[in-house]
């Protein structure tokens, strides 16, 4: 548990666990997962049709 920077973001990537780079953060204080996982969950959360 570290300190809310005010946002609705974490400090760690709620999918892996894994800390979330304050680069990161600062770039995107709402940011919850780190970058591979913020890639994956777009590319899930998109409708597209496969398989
Ligand atoms: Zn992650």
């Amino acid at each position: 548990m570290a300190h809310q920077l005010g946002g609705e973001g974490a400090d760690d990537c709620i999918a892996c666990g894994e800390p979330i780079p304050a680069k990161r953060r600062q770039a995107m204080p709402s940011a919850q997962r780190c970058a591979g996982c913020q890639e994956k969950a777009e590319r899930r959360g998109r409708q597209y049709a496969r398989g």
